[in-house]
């Protein structure tokens, strides 16, 4: 895998990431900070109409090569739904004939005739919002599924032919043990799929999930239990055959998320529907968060852009930093620099040694990355960028 764009540029092959943002769920879930709302099958039409024009009207047929379709719960959204979108991506961009096409998909909402409709509508990648494989814990978390749904789905999505599917876990959950998170990382390693995400639960200051620990009396494992589960976790994965390309992230078969690695290398994407991110050209923007007005406003032919900033060099050399350091690869720091015409080492050297004398950061050559125990710590490292 090289990542690194060359020497002084943009990698000239980078292409376009389209996200597409679907906005609903059947219920929600108590730790849940995500722009979502109830399934509402009439808001859901509207939607996907907004959605569409709002794609038609961006695309000028620039090269993309993904297509994400994340929530909220995209799975929702009927196998047509999805054909539609499909199209108009590649209407209205140059869509590569093998982009990945990825579909955030939630258990219960599987069955092999739906993902056999999902692949003909030209999904190619399906990521499963697994979390846990120990009913306790998904019935803590408010999820829908059971274990046995989850193995159920997974196997419905292979029977369908999908051959790159990802399933989330999330550790750290309340009354969740190392014993326990281990449980979950085998029973997800006898699964077998191609790629993982790993993710700690983090608890927003309101999440309901709060006062449901209080009250039942759950906490969470200490700090040292978290970074071992982290550690155990990777260990697990790495005997079974599976490479950590991110501090989140590990895969087999070279079957790295294309979409998501674009947020890593300094790429580029463009985000549709409600509260979707784009960060294009040195600018960045964000688009309305309700659903309800966002519809309205694609409906009136307004913008929905709200919040459009055009980045310093300094900031998108700091984003470049900050966020290349995330893959196990690392930054070359040398690369980036001459991106953003900037001394990187002379900049930040001083705020980076410490954490060299540490070893929880590495450097050879014009190469900077983080150790796997470095992304234990991996906030603390990348605050000498902010
Ligand atoms: S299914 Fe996902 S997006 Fe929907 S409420 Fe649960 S965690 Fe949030």
């Amino acid at each position: 895998m090289n990542w690194e764009p060359e020497a002084g540029s943009r990698k000239l092959e980078a292409m376009l990431g389209l996200y597409l943002h679907i906005p609903f769920c059947s219920s929600i879930c108590n730790y849940c900070n995500f722009n979502r709302g109830l399934f509402d099958s009439a808001l859901k039409q509207r939607y996907v109409e907004a959605l569409e024009r709002e794609i038609r009207q961006a695309g000028r047929g620039e090269p993309a090569d993904t297509v994400y379709f994340g929530g909220g719960t995209p799975s929702l959204l009927e196998p047509a739904d999805v054909e539609r979108l499909i199209q108009a991506c590649r209407q209205a961009f140059a869509v590569a004939p093998d982009a990945e096409v990825t579909l955030e998909t939630n258990p219960e909402t599987s069955s092999v005739q739906r993902m056999e409709e999902f692949r003909a509508a030209g999904v190619n990648r399906v990521s499963f919002g697994v979390q846990s494989f120990r009913d306790p814990e998904l019935k803590r978390l408010g999820r829908l599924h059971s274990a046995n749904r989850a193995v159920a789905a997974f196997g419905e999505a292979r029977a369908a032919g999908f051959d790159n599917i990802s399933l989330d876990l999330m550790m750290w959950l309340p009354g969740q043990s190392t014993g326990h998170w281990a449980e979950s990382v085998d029973r997800l390693i006898q699964v077998g799929p191609d790629h993982v995400s790993l993710y700690l639960l983090e608890l927003y200051p309101n999440a309901p999930l709060r006062d449901e620990m209080a009250r039942a009396g759950w906490s969470l494992a200490p700090d040292e239990d978290a970074a071992e589960m982290y550690l155990g976790g990777l260990g697990a994965l790495d005997s079974a055959g599976y490479r950590q390309y991110e501090i989140s992230n590990v895969c087999r078969g070279g079957r790295e998320s294309r979409h998501n690695v674009k947020y890593w290398i300094d790429g580029e994407w463009l985000g549709f529907g409600c509260g979707a991110h784009s960060t294009r050209g040195g600018r960045r923007w964000k688009n309305v968060s309700a659903t309800g007005e966002y519809v309205d406003r694609v409906a009136a032919g307004g913008p929905v852009a709200v919040d459009v900033r055009a980045m310093t060099a300094s900031e998108q050399l700091e984003d470049a930093l900050f966020t290349g350091l995330r893959l196990t690869e690392g930054v070359n720091i040398a690369s980036v620099g001459r991106r953003y015409g900037a001394d990187v080492w002379g900049r930040f050297g001083a705020g980076l040694q410490p954490f060299l004398d540490a070893g929880v950061l590495r450097l050879a050559g014009e190469r900077l990355w983080l150790t796997r125990e470095g992304m234990l710590v991996a906030n603390e490292v990348m605050q000498v960028f902010v």
